[in-house]
């Protein structure tokens, strides 16, 4: 299938990226969220990422000004349906999705692939409740969109090769690298990296080390570009958890037990740098270790 327009559902940090890196690949993209705030820091911050780009000579000014005439943003959910491929990127929580999907299905056309850019959620649960299992699938970027080469293509048990093939086709025109995963909880990136956040919030916790010697301890240790509690704070604390939870939940395994201080951060709403605190203070300028 042709894909000319791209609906991206979510404009916090995955889905401002998503649209961003669509557009300038030449995608028309109509962007949503429930907040119309978020909706505008999105297109602020595609603008001031793109121009950065402009500066580094990735791409022209040219470049920049249609792509970002590419990019349109709605709060009216059924204009996201109209488009050829979505790709829903709101909060990690599974009945969020659940009901966005539930509005979305009236209006799509035939033929519109839907994708989530879900961490961590089950693919396989989450198509088998829409009318187009075999045309859907996990379209999973990292953060940040525009500067991570790799897109995790995850098949549920009913996606067709079509679809995956069109999602393939998706990533390549992106100059993007897939890698594929099969459909068990959080896939391959986050079912490895997860774990190993979490296990640097144990150590936290257990007064091993503090947030400095840990982050140092692993930047320079283990040559890691970004120290796991850095790493943590801009995924996003909640992010962490929720997957730390599917993992918990669907591998009944006792190894991915949340770390309660991991839980107690997202309970303060310490959430990381999209709050300004986290593991570390990001209110003055540079940042602070919070322990
Ligand atoms: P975020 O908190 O920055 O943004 C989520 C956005 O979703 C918010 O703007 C919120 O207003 C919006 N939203 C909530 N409910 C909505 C609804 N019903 N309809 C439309 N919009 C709604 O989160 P994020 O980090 O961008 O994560 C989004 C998704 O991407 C999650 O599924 C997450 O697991 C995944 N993801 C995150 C990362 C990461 O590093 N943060 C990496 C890969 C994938």
């Amino acid at each position: 299938m042709d894909i000319h327009s791209i609906g991206v559902i979510g404009a916090g940090q995955m889905g401002n990226g998503i649209a961003h890196v669509m557009a300038v690949a030449g995608y028309d993209v109509v962007m949503t969220d429930i907040s119309e705030e978020a909706l505008q820091a999105a297109v602020a911050r595609i603008d001031k990422n793109m121009e950065r780009q402009v500066g580094r000579g990735l791409i022209s000014a040219e470049d920049k000004a249609t792509a970002m005439g590419r990019i349109s943003i709605t709060m009216d959910t059924p204009e996201v349906a109209q488009t050829d491929l979505v790709i829903e990127a709101a909060t990690e929580r599974e009945e969020v999705k659940q009901k966005i999907f539930d509005g979305l299905l009236p209006h799509l056309k035939p033929e519109t692939i839907l994708t989530t850019n879900t961490s961590s959620i089950s693919i396989t649960r989450l198509a088998s409740r829409t009318d187009r299992p075999e045309k859907f699938m996990g379209f999973h970027f990292m953060n940040p969109v525009p500067v991570m080469q790799l897109v995790e293509l995850i098949r549920g048990i009913a996606t067709d090769k079509d679809t995956f093939d069109t999602c393939l086709g998706v990533v390549d025109r992106l100059g993007k690298t897939a890698a594929s995963a099969e459909d068990f909880p959080a896939f391959i990136v986050n079912r490895i990296l997860m774990p190993m956040i979490n296990e640097a919030v144990y150590t936290l916790y257990e007064g091993v080390g503090n947030v400095t010697s840990i982050d140092r301890a692993m930047k320079l240790g283990t040559n890691h570009p970004m120290g796991p509690l850095e790493l943590a704070d801009f995924i996003g604390l909640d992010t962490c958890l929720a997957i730390m939870n599917v993992l918990h939940d669907g591998l009944a395994d006792t190894k991915y037990r949340p770390c309660p201080l991991l839980t107690k951060y997202v309970e303060a709403g310490w959430l990381g740098r999209k709050t300004q605190r986290g593991f570390y203070d990001y209110r003055g300028d540079e940042p602070v270790p919070t322990r």
